[in-house]
């Protein structure tokens, strides 16, 4: 079967020059958007998707704030922080790279965000907002996936939709979006009994578990639409997904590819959250 590849790359530069055209129209009105990110800690692949966040501002015309805070930082000093972010009106965005050093409470953290600038959409108040339909910040790799079937003109309303994983930052608010998309949707994950028997049954399959390579043709209906979330390095430091692309992207309709899919679609939502965080607090 022939199969079209959907290109993250160019979807997300799509995105990203979007942000930056109205970015542009705010400073006109003499508006600057600024988001502030904060990394505890000096993990090297935090500090990559830091950085990387960082271009992405200064891309789109954003202003970005770069909290970087030793190791030993203490959870007190840390919410500090984040109070003070939260109080001062020319930050519209607050992002805490994950994860944190043990010593610190994640969850206390997000919680801590002021939901009106919690750019990441991981607070209790923006995932319970997406489950009632309400207007709220989703997290952003799910809302990525959702720009990328709507952009390569893929139909979600009344399709069979299988994601596999039930993570809080991917697999549910996937099957939430889906869901709000009309889709007819089903959570798997680990404790799932026959993988292949619900994974077959999908018109577009959603794969978030985390594991190279593991869903090969037999998981896959003719014709599907399969989206790789998944990212590794294999032993030669070549980057791979979930999803064993060579052997199922003949069996797809439409397939991402590991890079180039998802992956770039994250920063390009957190950009666009953060245009649309001005209107949330306006
Ligand atoms: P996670 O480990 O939190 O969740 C994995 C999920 O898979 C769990 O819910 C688990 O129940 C399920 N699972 C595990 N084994 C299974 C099995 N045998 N059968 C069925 N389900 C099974 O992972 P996550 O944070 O959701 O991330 C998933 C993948 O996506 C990872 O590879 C991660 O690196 C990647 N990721 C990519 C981006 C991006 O920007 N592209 C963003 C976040 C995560």
């Amino acid at each position: 079967m022939s199969y079209s590849i959907i290109d993250g790359k160019a979807i997300s530069a799509q995105i990203k020059e979007e942000c930056k055209q109205q970015v542009l129209a705010y400073k006109e009105k003499g508006i600057e958007i600024c988001l502030a990110v904060i990394q505890v800690g000096a993990d090297p692949a935090s500090s990559v998707y830091v950085n990387n966040k960082k271009k992405a501002c200064e891309f789109c015309g954003m202003k970005s704030l770069s909290y970087e805070l030793p190791e030993e930082t203490t959870e007190d000093e840390l919410l500090a922080l984040i109070h003070k972010l939260n109080d001062d009106p020319s930050v519209n965005g607050i992002l805490v790279q994950l994860p944190l050093p043990k010593h610190i409470d994640e969850d206390l953290v997000i919680r801590t965000i002021d939901p009106k600038k919690d750019v990441d959409g991981f607070h209790t108040q923006s995932v319970g907002a997406l489950c009632i339909g309400q207007p709220g910040f989703v997290s952003c790799t799910p809302a990525g996936i959702i720009q990328l079937l709507k952009r390569s003109g893929i139909e979600i309303a009344g399709k069979e939709c299988v994601v596999i994983g039930r993570s809080n930052i991917v697999g549910k608010p996937m099957a939430l979006l889906l869901l709000r998309e009309n889709g007819t949707v089903t959570v798997c994950h680990s404790r799932t009994k026959d993988l292949k028997e619900v994974t077959k049954r999908a018109d577009i399959l959603i794969v978030a578990i985390g594991k190279p390579k593991f869903i090969t043709s037999d998981y896959v209906k003719e014709g599907a639409v399969v989206i790789d979330v998944g990212i590794h390095r294999n032993e030669n430091n070549k980057l791979c997904g979930d999803v064993d692309f060579d052997d199922v992207a003949e069996k797809t309709s439409a397939i991402t590819p590991v890079p180039g899919g998802v992956g770039p679609m994250t920063i390009a939502m957190l950009m666009h959250n953060c245009v649309a965080s001005y209107e949330l607090q306006n």
